[in-house]
């Protein structure tokens, strides 16, 4: 045919017609080849077997795609010593043995799969005549070549999802270097368990503490130390403290427990502070927790287990067994964003009669009338209402300003965990107000500080006694992290005494955080790109 030049293809491959479709072009190709390498032994063959043909999609064609009927041939292994009979034809520099894309193609879909997301990169590939969905865009990624590393005498593992939290793939990087040294298309611990039975050179093993990479690192690298993942384990510490604070209802208000209010508000402390953005994300977090509560419990009433249900929501196993075993508190209503009102003025009035035992809003709104109040009496009624519910508890009526400061249990998990010698003297008198709130308050603190301490300085031989000590302080919420540390003694231990902890050493914290957008961000391929 004449229109080769049109539609090259490699020596040996002849195209015998071109035909089109409504959506695409079609080309039929044959394989006009001698002879193919066999699949097992790589010994070449001309024993043709039998004729079958592929599908495979191909570059597109002036903007249309382009669809190949693509025919190939089996053949007869005649090595003796080979275990194959029958292989199917090769054409390694056209196409892998499997695929449905033509490796030309692959490496467009690769390219636009580094620039894009998974739904960007499908919807920029239909206009291109490429058409693909974001789950091959993605799997494709995992086909690019990685460089060679070397011998890797210290991994860490970790799960990424690439997929909003749908999919998941596996990533192992070389901690010496902190170089990424493969990624894996799944999490499963049969894909983690082969890359480790080709690398018996590794010692130590950092991973997360789902049961997978155990598992994984268990039977195929039982050479090696494995150690628990200290950012892993501290971010569990810090999730027990949040929960407890919550369920214990432990608030604090900005600037209450400052002595001279104008000081502390002429200079806020941007991170203790509870703007709504936060006070939103904490919100959401609630919400989000207990829809995934209410699913795990439906879909466990389906009789499904608990590993199906994790896959299902994308949800860490020991997460899923915790929301079948307790429902999270709901979430409560947030303070909402200080905005400006005419009642401002006349709130401290308003507050002052009301602890007088004044609830007549009509009277209310006279005597603040009178006063030069210039709104509506709804105002006042609205106002009233609130006071009404939020101290039917018997709790005291708080103004607009208090309300609106509260600090977020996220920002009190961070002011529980400094280094007390780092606080300025306001955020000591707030540690010191919120800790008189609760003894058991105070214990969590005390035991909060004390595995941070046994992590910074590495006491390992601590973390025993620090056990027991946690389990008896009979706060729920530490129990339960015990318990988890139980579960993984031997890599929690290693952590504390070992200095590899996904390699981020202190000081490499922003590196971590880095690996931690890869590993978990969607922004996450165009960084991974640049990293390789
Ligand atoms: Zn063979």
């Amino acid at each position: 045919m004449s229109v080769s030049p049109l539609f090259p293809f490699p020596d040996g491959l002849e195209m015998t017609s071109v035909s089109e479709t409504a959506n695409e072009v079609v080309v039929c190709v044959t394989s006009q080849r001698e002879s193919s390498p066999c699949g097992q032994c790589a010994m070449s063959s001309s024993a043709i077997h039998s004729f079958y043909r592929r599908h495979p999609q191909d570059l597109p064609c002036v903007g249309r795609p382009m669809r190949l009927i693509l025919t190939v041939r089996k053949f007869f292994c005649r090595n003796l010593d080979c275990s194959r009979k029958v292989f199917s034809e090769r054409l390694p520099d056209f196409i892998s043995v499997s695929s449905r894309l033509t490796m030309r193609l692959r490496t467009s879909v690769q390219e636009i799969g580094f620039e894009t997301s998974g739904k960007g990169g499908e919807r920029l590939g239909g206009k291109l005549g490429i058409p693909v969905s974001d789950v091959t865009l993605l799997s494709s990624l995992f086909l690019v070549p990685l460089p060679e590393m070397g011998p890797v005498h210290v991994v860490g593992v970790d799960d990424w999802s690439w997929r909003r939290g749908k999919r998941f793939g596996t990533i192992l990087v070389k901690l010496e270097t902190h170089k990424i040294v493969a990624l894996l298309a799944d999490r499963e611990a049969e894909s983690v368990r082969q890359w480790l039975v080709q690398h018996p050179e590794v010692e130590i093993v950092s991973r997360d503490r789902g049961l997978v990479y155990l598992d994984a690192a268990t039977s195929a690298a039982p050479q090696a130390t494995q150690v628990g993942d200290r950012w892993h384990i501290l971010a569990n510490l810090g999730d027990a403290v949040e929960d407890f604070l919550i369920r214990a209802q432990i608030r604090l208000e900005e600037g209450k427990a400052s002595p001279q209010k104008e000081q502390a508000e002429a200079t806020p402390l941007s991170s203790f502070s509870a703007t709504p953005a936060s006070q939103r994300k904490s919100q959401a977090r609630l919400f989000r927790k207990c829809k995934l509560y209410q699913r795990v419990q439906e879909l466990h009433a389906t009789g499904m287990s608990l590993r199906k249900i994790g896959e299902d929501l994308g949800l860490a196993r020991n997460r899923v067994r915790k929301y079948f075993r307790q429902a999270p508190e709901p979430p409560r209503p947030t303070p909402r964003p200080l905005r400006e009102s005419r009642l401002d003025p006349y709130e401290d009035y308003l507050l002052q009669r009301w602890s007088q035992g004044e609830r007549n809003t009509a009277q209310l709104h006279r005597e603040i009338r009178e006063r030069g109040y210039p709104g509506s009496a709804s105002l006042v009624r609205a106002y009233v209402g609130h006071l009404r519910t939020t101290t039917a508890d018997g709790s005291p009526p708080r103004s607009r300003k208090e309300r609106a400061n509260a600090i977020s249990p996220r920002s009190l998990r961070g002011l529980l965990a400094r280094k007390q010698e780092d606080l300025h003297q306001e955020e000591q008198t707030r540690l010191d107000q919120l800790l008189s709130l609760s003894p058991q308050g105070e214990t969590l603190y005390a035991l909060l500080q004390a595995f941070l301490k046994m992590v910074r300085e590495r006491k390992h031989q601590d973390l025993r006694s620090w056990m027991v000590q946690a389990e008896r302080s009979g706060i729920p919420e530490l129990r339960s992290f015990v318990n988890g540390i139980r579960r993984d003694y031997d890599a929690v231990h290693a952590a504390l005494r070992l200095p590899w902890s996904q390699g981020i050493t202190e000081g490499k914290v922003n590196n971590l955080k880095t690996l931690k957008r890869v590993m978990y961000g969607r922004a996450g391929f165009p960084l991974l790109r640049q990293r390789l």
